[in-house]
């Protein structure tokens, strides 16, 4: 297996899950090579990172439309 072939397996491994050959050649290659053992472990992190960006998102941007950002009090009521 190449290096190039092992990335792009720990790649797919991220979205579904690998054969027991895929996995296997997988993990011989991620022995041999610490390269794509780092970009092995990098994945890892990088999903997580990228699960909290996506939760952050929900309230962390603010909806821009171009209005002038005025804000109003509410009306007194009673
Ligand atoms: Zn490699």
């Amino acid at each position: 297996m190449k290096c190039i072939d092992a990335t792009r397996l720990a790649s797919e491994s991220q979205d579904r899950e690998l054969s027991l050959a895929e996995r296997a050649s997988l993990q011989m290659h991620l022995v041999i090579c610490s390269g794509c053992r780092r970009f092995n472990a990098q994945l890892g992190v990088l999903r997580q990172a990228l699960r909290r960006v996506d939760h952050l998102s929900e309230d962390g941007l603010a909806s821009r439309d171009g209005d002038d950002g005025h804000e109003d009090a509410p009306p007194p009521r009673g």
